[in-house]
């Protein structure tokens, strides 16, 4: 193995059957459940400037939280096989549901190539591949990042609306025309990145819909 057995969230050594968290730290995962709210989080923000229809985040992510390390691992330590499955895991609980009903394709967040090169690898792809392992819901490739954008960690929410300006592009081709895709990335902050990716495609195909899912949200 390339990793100890140990939970992601408080470091303890797992034991056989806990799976990916040791059972103390799942009984505590502070489960967001936005799908389940009316008017949810990810209404508020997102809707508000994108047509959206369903939000699903799987927990609150709080800065310097011991669950923001699920995160931080998956994102900046080489683990991304550990959004992958969180992500399976969270699809199967909204699976059962219904929340995936007519849903056709996954789109993940895109990163730009050069940040995908030095990092080795765009999260998202690793949640829209977890999310497509538990649904059998293809994943599609009909977004572009035309450049990188700065850190957005300490940015408001008007900073980030401006920072996320022009970044993204549709790769559209006819194929998401009148379907309905599912836009995911790991974190739901101001909602400023999902919703210019789905300005993006919505721009170029307006008969698409939308929902979109995050492993976590800021509170
Ligand atoms: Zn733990």
């Amino acid at each position: 193995m390339l990793y100890p057995p140990l939970c992601p969230v408080c470091g303890r050594l797992l034991v056989r059957g806990e799976g990916l968290i040791c059972l103390e730290c799942r009984m505590e995962l502070p489960r967001a459940d936005l799908h389940l709210t009316d008017p949810s989080i990810g209404h508020q923000r997102v809707i508000a400037n994108a047509p959206v229809e369903r939000t699903a985040a799987y927990f609150y992510y709080k800065r310097d939280s011991s669950y923001a390390r699920l995160i931080h691992k998956a994102k900046y330590n080489g683990r991304p096989s550990l959004a992958r499955r969180l992500a399976a895991e969270f699809a199967g609980i909204l699976s059962a549901e219904g929340f995936f009903d007519g849903i056709e394709l996954i789109e993940p967040v895109p990163m730009h190539t050069f940040k995908k090169w030095r990092r080795g690898y765009n999260q998202a792809d690793y949640i829209a591949a977890g999310i497509s392992d538990a649904t059998g819901i293809a994943v599609g490739d009909h977004l572009r990042a035309s450049r990188t954008h700065s850190t957005q960690t300490h940015l408001g929410a008007a900073g980030r609306w401006i920072n996320t300006k022009g970044i993204y592009t549709s790769a559209h081709d006819g194929e998401i025309a009148g379907k309905h895709l599912l836009v995911v990335d790991d974190v739901l902050t101001t909602g400023a990145t999902l919703t210019r990716c789905i300005n993006a495609l919505a721009e170029a195909s307006p008969t698409t819909r939308f929902s979109i899912l995050t492993l976590a949200a800021t509170i």
